[in-house]
């Protein structure tokens, strides 16, 4: 595997549904590219340990603002090493944890939640000269100017397996409930009506129903390198 091949000079998005292998693939992109590396699922799910340690409804919206607003949340823009923090304090296991995951949909879903995290994800961007950044709404809302905007897709069977296998899962009972929980999440992202999970009409589909994880890092950077080359021609 060779080093970073630093021709990258942009933004570079990342979005699709739950269980894709965005994050592994995003943070490989970025290392290529000796790029920095924005997470914001990992913020919207450090919102979510801020609303389940203030005992509040998830559900109940108004709460749920009050209490994320009232939270200092810390990430960090390195694809080498996973920095998330609330109020000081380090989540960066427990944001993977069940509770969190069955929790985060609808803490994300409220617009003031969005609008606050929206604000710091483009002061993290702003800072960097080369960025891979992953999410739901970042080629449609936070960063619709980006260098290059790809969705990440798969088979919904597919992509349970590769959660389970990633997970260490093999019974067939709890292989269902893991997909029923990846349909779950994706129609309520897909569905609300903030910032709702679906392509920008700008960006490439890459579909790794059939792709291994090197083909799709393969196939993103050599993307990054077409869309260099036509935005120096333009
Ligand atoms: O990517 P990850 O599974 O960590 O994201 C957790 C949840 O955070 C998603 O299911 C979605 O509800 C929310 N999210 C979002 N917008 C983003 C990133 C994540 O709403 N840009």
């Amino acid at each position: 595997m060779s080093g970073p091949v630093r021709f990258f000079q942009g933004q570079i998005t990342l979005d699709g549904p739950s269980g894709t292998g965005k994050s592994s693939v995003a943070r490989a992109v970025a290392a290529r590219l000796g790029a920095a590396y924005l997470d914001t699922g990992a913020m919207y799910r450090a919102a979510t340990v801020a609303v389940l340690d203030a005992g509040v409804d998830p559900e109940d919206a108004e709460a749920v603002a009050v209490v994320v607003a009232g939270a200092r949340i810390e990430v960090g823009t390195s694809a080498g090493a996973e920095v998330v923090r609330v109020d000081g304090v380090d989540v960066a296991d427990r944001i993977r944890g069940a509770e969190v995951t069955r929790t985060v949909s609808p803490v994300s879903a409220v617009p003031a939640v969005r609008r606050q995290l929206v604000e710091q994800q483009r002061a993290l961007v702003e800072a960097a000269e080369a960025v891979v950044v992953e999410g739901r709404d970042i080629g449609t809302v936070v960063l619709p100017e980006a260098t290059l905007k790809v969705y990440l897709t798969a088979d919904p069977k597919v992509r349970a397996q590769r959660r389970a296998g990633q997970l260490g899962i093999t019974d067939p009972a709890e292989v269902a409930e893991l997909a029923e929980d990846l349909r779950r999440r994706d129609e309520y992202d897909s569905e609300r009506e903030d910032s709702p999970l679906r392509p920008a009409r700008d960006a490439v589909i890459v579909d790794s129903t059939d792709l291994d994880r090197a083909a799709v890092i393969d196939r993103v950077v050599s993307l990054a390198a077409s869309a260099v080359a036509v935005g120096e021609r333009t």
